[in-house]
């Protein structure tokens, strides 16, 4: 069994998307670019209207997945393959891009606390023009373990014989735990699986080596290992995402990640000349 230990430690940066939404990113800046299959990583809140009321208008994706992970607030999102819907606290959207989607992520909340996650999930070349696809997950579907020291929302991978609802080609692990104050969490994850913690609240501390204060927003990107231990300084809420690598080239356009430069200028080309969405 080896043990899991801290890689890099990554500071949020203030950041916006969309029509001026403030965020967070931890991945996908030039201090992380990504965690194979990993693309990018935001945390978006605030309890100011004004940070997100503009929200994600009408955007493309291509060659990816995007997956938006609800604490707080409320959404409602559209798209070019004609679904619709909403998304609210504790829910997930895992969406496959894939050969293309032009999709909006509007808040339906005037006022109060916006709180989630979106992470970019690289697709497999032979799969990146592939029919594009949704898992929309409620809140309910999602299994929960429960005792006194911790609190787990299984979202992906599996924990105490419990599976997470969410599937990938990564097969990927995406589980948000909050941990008491002084206690230990215990985790295995596949050796052959890339790996990273995103702390959103409190401190810890990871692995069995000594390394910087780790406190608010800040994704921790792991070592290899099968052994995964996370100690809480104070009460604490994290996220803990892993996936098989793709070990394939990235090129990247904006809302568009490819194999190969050529295929992000056919991208912008598909998507100016109205071709982008393939029925
Ligand atoms: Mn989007």
């Amino acid at each position: 069994m080896s043990t899991i230990e801290v890689k890099k430690i990554v500071k949020a940066i203030q950041t916006s998307d969309g029509a001026g939404v403030k965020l967070k990113r931890s991945m996908g800046i030039p201090e992380l670019d990504f965690i194979d299959p990993f693309l990018m990583f935001d945390e978006f809140g605030s309890e100011n209207k004004d940070d997100y009321i503009a929200g994600f208008p009408a955007h493309p994706h291509r060659g990816i997945e995007t997956v938006t992970y609800m604490l707080a607030g409320r959404f409602k999102h559209e798209d070019s393959t004609g679904s619709k819907g909403e998304m609210g606290p504790g829910s997930v959207q895992w969406m496959a891009a894939a050969g293309g989607i032009i999709h909006s992520e509007m808040p339906i909340m005037k006022e109060g606390k916006l709180h989630g996650f979106q992470l970019w999930v690289n697709m497999p070349a032979k799969l990146k023009m592939s029919k594009p696809s949704y898992q929309n997950i409620e809140p309910q579907e999602i299994p929960e373990f429960k005792d006194q020291d911790k609190k787990v929302k299984i979202i992906a991978g599996n924990f105490k014989n419990k599976i997470g609802p969410a599937k990938g080609y990564v097969n990927p692990i995406y589980l948000d735990i909050e941990l008491e104050k002084v206690k230990n969490f215990i985790y295995n994850i596949p050796s052959s699986h890339n790996s990273f913690i995103y702390l959103v609240s409190g401190e810890i501390k990871v692995g069995s080596k000594t390394h910087e204060k780790l406190e608010n927003s800040t994704l921790i990107s792991l070592t290899n290992g099968s052994s995964l231990k996370i100690s809480s300084v104070k009460k604490s809420q994290f996220l803990i995402i892993a996936g098989k690598p793709l070990g394939e080239p990235i090129a990247r356009g904006g809302p568009f990640v490819m194999n190969t430069k050529q295929e992000i200028l056919k991208a912008v080309q598909d998507y100016h000349s109205g071709n982008f969405v393939q029925k």
